[in-house]
């Protein structure tokens, strides 16, 4: 079928930390293997965990580059995070959405905010956990962080969770596949709408409608 290339949406995936929003973004993307669906690699100046590779999960940059780049524009948004830098590529971002991928940014709550306003159609979703309890099971779970980390990730959980009222979404992450339908649902249903749905299918809108389209 013939299909032309619609500019792909937007998606924002906020959560405290140990939430489950990079869990959930790359079982969806696995699921759509098609390359359809993009996660931003975000630049960071916070140290490498074990197993993290420099591109992959994120650029890791020195402070230095970091303001740098921030001085020349080069960030779509950034912000600061637990001390760290952390920052969106705007040339990454605007190429990925004009090549028709759907882009997911998992960043927080003050780069969201920055995102909304210069890209309004944008679509936020906040993860939360069930509760606080199970939210620090999750961080020692993943057994990246020290103590000292995971004390600080949880002493900022509630600051964090205390934007969700300003994203258009909220997954309650208790059952892992529940979520992932969910997240599922949102990012079909952004696609299915009206503009995008016209500019990709306008050779079948023709052939259907004939002169009266
Ligand atoms: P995690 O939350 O445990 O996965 O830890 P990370 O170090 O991956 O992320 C730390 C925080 O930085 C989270 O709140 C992210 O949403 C946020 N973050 C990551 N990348 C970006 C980014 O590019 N921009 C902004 N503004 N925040 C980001
Ligand atoms: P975040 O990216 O929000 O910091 P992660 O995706 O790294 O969080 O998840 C934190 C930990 O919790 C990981 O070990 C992950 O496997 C686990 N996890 C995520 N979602 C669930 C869930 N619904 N039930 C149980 N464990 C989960
Ligand atoms: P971590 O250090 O655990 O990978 O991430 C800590 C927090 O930083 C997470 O809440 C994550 O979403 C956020 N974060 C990661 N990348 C970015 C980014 O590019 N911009 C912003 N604003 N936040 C980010």
């Amino acid at each position: 079928m013939t299909a032309s290339t619609a500019p792909g949406n937007l998606f924002i995936v906020a959560a405290p930390s140990g939430a489950g929003k990079s869990s959930l973004i790359k079982a969806l993307l696995d699921k759509y293997a098609d390359n359809s669906m993009q996660v931003s690699v975000s630049s960071t100046t916070r140290a490498p965990r074990p197993g993290e590779v420099d591109g992959v999960h994120y650029h890791f940059l020195d402070v230095e580059a970091f303001e740098k780049r921030i001085a020349a524009g080069e960030f779509y948004e950034w912000a600061k995070v637990f001390d760290n830098y952390y920052g969106t590529s705007r040339k990454v971002v605007e190429s990925l959405l004009a090549d028709g991928k759907d882009v997911f940014l998992d960043i927080d709550w003050q780069g969201a905010q920055q995102v909304r306003e210069h890209h309004p159609e944008v679509r936020s979703i906040f993860i939360v956990p069930p509760s606080l309890s199970i939210l620090e099971q999750r961080l020692r779970a993943r057994g990246q962080d020290s103590e000292d980390v995971i004390a600080k990730r949880m002493a900022k959980a509630q600051a964090e969770m205390s934007h969700y009222h300003e994203f258009d979404y909220l997954l309650v992450n208790d059952d892992f596949n529940d979520s992932l339908n969910a997240l599922e649902q949102i990012v079909m249903a952004q696609r299915h709408k009206m503009p995008h749905q016209q500019v990709r299918y306008s050779q079948v809108l023709k052939e259907l409608l004939g002169s009266s389209g």
